[in-house]
């Protein structure tokens, strides 16, 4: 993978280019494509955003998602749109399956591969130009500094500062996170600058759950928590059927694994949840216990330090049970101070 700086002579002739991210876009990713997009075009690129999958629909105010193609729903458009591709590039993750049944499309593609990304270790020989930066709070902070980077800082637009704030936010819990560096301060500091309204974005992204949702979130703290306190950890597992009972749809359950981590003392949290083809994992920790290797280790995943997912095929009380076996391994690290 060459340096994205060797990739920005290609910004100056007009191509045909196709924005991807991981499957079920969060608002990092869903922000840095649409903020990519809103760029390109400026540019008088002939751009494409495709999803992998569907995306939770509290992100379906964003300008442009309405052009978004989702490529389950439309893998013959998707395809040809892909085989005339000149440049594509891939934002928010590190290794091609991350994007589902886009992987073989991708890896097919003769085209110009650009990464742009924040994930720890990323499959590098699978991209032609690219940037993977862990310190970075997010992806949009990225696409961000590629707009500076390349000498375009006057393109950035309302459109551009709603995309990119939406993942800066997000990915930094509301800027708690340890990544929430000065260079996000300052960035956000521009982007208020361009008039970016941002608790209008908060509100579009926050509180806009149906009852459903806070029911449903009722019931997995109540019925569904475990808390391990000799590994200061909590669990939380989801059956498929209590999705059906409170009829959750995709983004309904982000952010339930981070209830478990407001509890004092808990350091490591983690939720598994019956997705119909497979067992999602999500963790999440505080602090030096670092979940990014814990998923790699122990249930094919990775992601961040503090931030990561796994999956499995077993069962949810089978991966369960396998989880509880794993971390009696991790008692120590746990535990110390
Ligand atoms: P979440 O738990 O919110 O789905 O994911 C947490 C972080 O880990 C996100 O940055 C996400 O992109 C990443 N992630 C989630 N699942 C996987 C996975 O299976 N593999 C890898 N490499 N990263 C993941
Ligand atoms: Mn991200």
């Amino acid at each position: 993978m060459e340096s994205i700086d060797q990739f920005f002579p290609f910004l100056n002739t007009p191509a045909n280019i196709v924005i991807t991210c991981h499957q079920k876009p969060d608002g990092d990713a869903m922000g840095s494509s649409l903020g990519m997009y809103h760029f390109l075009i400026q540019l008088g690129h002939r751009v494409t955003v495709i999803s992998p999958t569907n995306w939770a629909e509290f992100l379906n105010w964003m300008p442009g998602v309405g052009k978004v193609i989702n490529y389950e729903y439309n893998k013959i458009r998707a395809q040809e749109i892909i085989d005339k591709a000149d440049i594509i590039f891939c934002l928010d993750f590190n290794i091609l399956h991350r994007t589902k049944h886009l992987e073989m499309p991708l890896l097919k593609a003769k085209c110009i591969k650009v990464l742009i990304d924040h994930h720890e270790q990323p499959q590098e020989e699978a991209f032609d130009y690219g940037i993977s930066k862990t310190s970075k709070c997010s992806t949009c902070e990225m696409v961000y500094d590629f707009i500076v980077d390349s000498g375009h800082a006057d393109k950035i637009n309302i459109d551009i500062a709603r995309s990119l704030y939406t993942g800066v936010m997000t990915d930094t819990g509301s800027f708690r996170f340890p990544a929430t560096s000065p260079s996000v301060h300052l960035m956000v500091a521009h982007l208020k600058k361009l008039g970016l309204e941002h608790t209008e974005i908060h509100s579009n992204i926050f509180d806009s759950a149906l009852e459903n949702k806070l029911r449903f979130t009722g019931f997995a703290l109540l019925n569904r928590m475990e808390v391990l306190y000799e590994y200061n950890t909590a669990i939380m597992h989801i059956y498929s059927q209590d999705l059906k009972r409170f009829d959750i749809k995709t983004g309904d359950t982000e952010g339930l694994v981070n209830y478990l981590l407001t509890m004092q003392g808990i350091r490591f949290g983690a939720i598994v949840i019956d997705r119909d083809e497979e067992r999602k994992w999500s963790f999440r920790s505080k602090g030096d216990f670092d979940v990014n290797t814990f998923a790699r280790l122990h249930f094919e995943g990775g992601g961040h330090f503090n931030a990561a997912g796994g999956r499995s095929d077993d069962s949810v009380d089978e991966t369960v049970r396998k989880f509880k076996l794993v971390l009696s391994d991790y008692r120590q690290d746990l535990n110390s101070k």
